[in-house]
């Protein structure tokens, strides 16, 4: 039995783990216990790594007893059943008041579960959503821990030690409590989904219609994340753009299958705001825009039947700088959206989430790393009852300063037979919040024509039903119209 001498463990030694463990050891102060339910990676990462001083246990009892009180350990194994079993195994070797973190992406109403589960032993559970891939967990990754405010007390030195830092700022803030880690971290993976969608479009469009090569695309990113649209997507694109495939000494792009995968946090995203009643069209879009990709047979049997397809129109005059105004205006959108979705959770979770700083933690380490979040933070700053992003006066001159060029992509696109799901819906949830009027007043008709739903007046409070199938006479009715 190992003395209890160090101050955070890690179980489940995969990649993710693995990094985690090692860059929790390569910070001063830091003595890190690991254990693996097969010992051989366990014996791998200490024979690799014997720089880290790892305390390494054969058994999870061995394990507990290697960590020092409160003993904090963070969980990197499978997610979903794995994770049940580990949280199972150390509820039974920890005590009342030390904690246990969850850094898998489980989905953020099984913590809120397990959370339930766990504290009522008197052990604190935290879900920590992580950002980062396994460069982010070995270097510095944006961490979106929930749980209680007194765990975080302990947790958080640790993880600030071990997040990317942005602006001099860890990236990692307590979220909010149980499952809002893990809520926050899911909606960054949907908004990382429109993100690259949107990207992808503006790749097909100066392709397409600009006539131009992988290679000078690759020029026209790099420019572009010398300014606003500076991102670590916009800076891996040119990257992707640029490689020629050894084999063909083809652009690699143009090697690769056309047919978009995905692990699921973009449809988590997307089921949970239509649960919430959120417009999450932009990430929902990037979402199906996969798996359109995907149906490879479908595809070719609907494209057999087509005999004529559009001629690409020519690009006009400044084309470039239309598709890089369209994207950063729909990207504006993407974002508005995602931080939508976490006010709808906040208030249907009762989470008090701090926007500005979920924007400030995703400035490093995580995928979605990019200048623009400083102008989020700084919406928030000013004004953090905003109903939308779309209101600051930045983010509002932005759309307007881009809107002539957005409104020329989306028709040249159409004209040309080019798919622009981002770009069009996005356009589309700008057209509904700037409209006056919409034709939802049609639908309420619809609606109660056939199911006599009842609808509300511009003019009269109340709720009102017209009686269809006798005189058409309206009536004033009680209940609501929704
Ligand atoms: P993984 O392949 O998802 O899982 C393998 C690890 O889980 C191994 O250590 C395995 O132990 C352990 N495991 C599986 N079932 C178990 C069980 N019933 N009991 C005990 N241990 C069990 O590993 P990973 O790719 O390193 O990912 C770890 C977590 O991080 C996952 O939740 C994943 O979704 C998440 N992740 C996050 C990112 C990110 O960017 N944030 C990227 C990748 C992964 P054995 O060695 O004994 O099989």
């Amino acid at each position: 039995m190992s003395d209890a001498q160090a101050n955070i463990g890690v179980v489940g030694l995969a990649v993710m783990g693995s990094n985690l463990a090692r860059n929790l050891a390569s910070r001063e102060g830091n003595t890190v216990a690991v254990y693996n339910r097969s010992p051989e990676r366990t014996d791998l990462l200490l024979s690799e790594h014997p720089e880290a001083g790892f305390v390494a246990s054969k058994t999870i009892e061995d394990f507990a007893a290697s960590l020092a009180k409160p003993r904090t350990a963070i969980i990197m194994v499978q997610a979903g059943r794995g994770t049940d079993a580990v949280i199972e195994q150390l509820t039974a070797a920890f005590e009342p008041g030390d904690i246990i973190v969850d850094g898998g992406n489980a989905l953020f109403t099984d913590t809120i579960r397990r959370e339930k589960t766990v504290s009522a032993t008197g052990i604190n559970f935290v879900g920590a959503g992580i950002s980062g891939g396994e460069e982010g967990a070995l270097n510095g990754p944006s961490i979106m821990p929930g749980g209680s405010v007194e765990a975080y007390k302990t947790l958080g030195p640790i993880l600030s030690s071990i997040a990317a830092v942005a602006e001099g700022e860890p990236c990692v803030t307590h979220i909010g409590t149980d499952g809002a880690g893990h809520f926050v971290k899911m909606i960054h993976n949907g908004i990382e989904y429109a993100d690259m969608q949107l990207i992808a479009e503006s790749y097909d469009l100066l392709r397409r219609i600009g006539g131009h090569d992988p290679a000078a695309i690759a020029e026209v990113f790099e420019a572009w994340n010398g300014g606003d649209l500076e991102s670590y997507l916009i800076e891996i694109t040119a990257e992707v753009l640029r490689q020629t495939d050894e084999k063909t000494g083809k652009p690699l792009v143009d090697v690769i299958l056309d047919s978009a995968g995905s692990k699921g946090t973009g449809v988590w995203t997307v089921q949970n705001a239509l649960g919430l009643g959120v417009p999450v069209g932009g990430i929902a879009e990037a979402v199906f825009a996969r798996s359109v990709s995907s149906k490879t047979e479908q595809r070719a049997a609907v494209r057999g039947t087509i005999t004529s397809r559009p001629p690409v129109v020519e690009a006009p005059e400044n084309f470039e700088d239309d598709v890089r105004a369209a994207l950063y205006a729909s990207k504006v959108v993407a974002y508005a959206q995602g931080f939508d979705a976490i006010i709808a959770g906040a208030a249907e979770y009762d989470w008090n989430i701090d926007k500005g700083a979920v924007a400030k933690i995703w400035r490093g380490g995580c995928i979605i790393r990019a200048q623009f979040l400083n102008r989020i933070v700084e919406a928030y700053e000013k004004n953090a009852g905003i109903t939308s992003l779309l209101e600051d006066p930045y983010f509002a001159k932005a759309v307007a300063d881009g809107e002539a060029a957005w409104r020329r992509i989306v028709s040249i696109a159409a004209l040309s037979g080019v798919p622009i799901p981002g770009f069009g819906s996005a356009l589309s949830y700008y057209d509904s919040l700037a409209s006056e009027r919409l034709p939802a007043a049609l639908v309420q008709g619809q609606r109660d024509f056939f199911g006599a739903h009842t609808y509300q007046r511009v003019d009269i409070p109340g709720t009102f039903h017209t009686l269809w199938s006798g005189d058409r006479s309206e009536i004033e009715t009680e209940g609501s119209s929704h």
